[in-house]
C-alpha cells in the first residue's frame, strides 16, 4: 500500500452491488447471500427489477446519467440518485419526490477528471448544487460521487480519488450531515478505499465479466 491518505474519521466503506445487464434472478441470488444496495444504469431497466423484488427490501441507487424527463420515474423508484449534476434536475427530483415517501438521497456527481463530454458538475460547482439539494425537503444531500478517466497510471488515478477526498471535506464543512462518497469499480475500488471512498461501486469483480455488447 502505497503512503494512503484515508482520513481516519471516514465512515467505513459500503459496498454497492452494480447489477446493470444483469436479470432480477441475479440480484436476488446476490441479495440471498446478504447484500442489499444494487446499482443501476439506466431507468427503465431498472423499474422493472425493482417491481419484480419489492418485497425484498432492497435498496435502490442509480448511478448511470439521468435526463431530466425520465427523473419522474427515477424520484419514485429509486431510493437514491447518484448523479445529480444540474440544478434543473435537482427542481426536477424535488418536484417528483412522493411526500410520502422518505426524502430522496442525493450525491453530487463530480467530473473530477474535467474531461470534455462527460456527465458531472465542475467542483466550482458543487457549493451551489449542495446548497439548492439541502433546501429541497423531498431530498436529502448524501454526498457526492465521481467516475474518474480510467487512467492506466494508477498513480494518476488516485490523484483523482484524493481530490474527490479533499472536495468531500469542504463540502461536508458546509453540510455536516454529508456521510457518503462514492467512487472505485472492480479495478481501483481498493485504491479507492485507502483515499476515503465511503462506497464502492462494484459490478463486474462480483458477478462476472458483462459481454462488450452489455457494457453499458
Ligand atoms: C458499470 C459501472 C460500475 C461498475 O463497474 P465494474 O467495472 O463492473 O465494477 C460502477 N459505476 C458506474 C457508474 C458504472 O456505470
Amino acid at each position: 500500500m502505497e503512503n494512503a491518505s484515508r482520513p481516519p474519521d471516514r465512515p467505513a466503506p459500503r459496498l454497492l452491488a452494480v447489477s446493470k445487464t444483469r436479470d432480477a434472478d441475479a440480484v436476488a441470488a446476490m441479495a440471498a447471500a446478504g447484500q442489499r444496495a444494487f446499482g443501476e444504469n439506466y431507468v427503465q431497466e431498472a423499474l422493472a427489477k425493482i417491481e419484480a423484488l419489492r418485497g425484498l427490501g432492497l435498496e435502490w441507487h442509480l448511478i448511470g446519467h439521468l435526463q431530466s424527463n425520465k427523473a419522474d420515474d427515477a424520484a419514485r423508484a429509486f431510493d437514491w440518485v447518484q448523479t445529480v449534476d444540474r440544478a434543473k434536475l435537482v427542481e426536477a427530483l424535488a418536484r417528483h419526490r412522493p411526500p410520502s415517501l422518505p426524502p430522496l438521497n442525493v450525491l453530487i456527481q463530480v467530473n473530477i477528471d474535467d474531461e470534455a463530454g462527460k456527465h458531472g458538475c465542475r467542483p466550482d460547482e458543487v457549493d451551489t448544487l449542495a446548497a439548492a439539494i439541502a433546501a429541497q425537503p423531498t431530498l436529502r444531500l448524501r454526498g457526492l460521487m465521481a467516475i474518474p478517466a480510467p487512467d492506466p497510471d494508477m498513480t494518476r488515478r488516485r490523484a483523482a480519488f484524493r481530490a474527490m477526498s479533499a472536495l468531500f471535506d469542504a463540502t461536508a464543512a458546509h453540510h455536516p450531515g454529508i456521510d457518503t462518497l462514492s467512487m472505485g469499480m472492480s479495478e481501483d475500488c481498493v485504491e479507492a478505499i485507502e483515499e476515503g471512498a465511503t462506497m464502492v461501486r462494484v459490478g463486474s469483480a462480483l458477478f462476472g465479466a458483462r459481454t462488450a455488447r452489455e457494457a453499458g
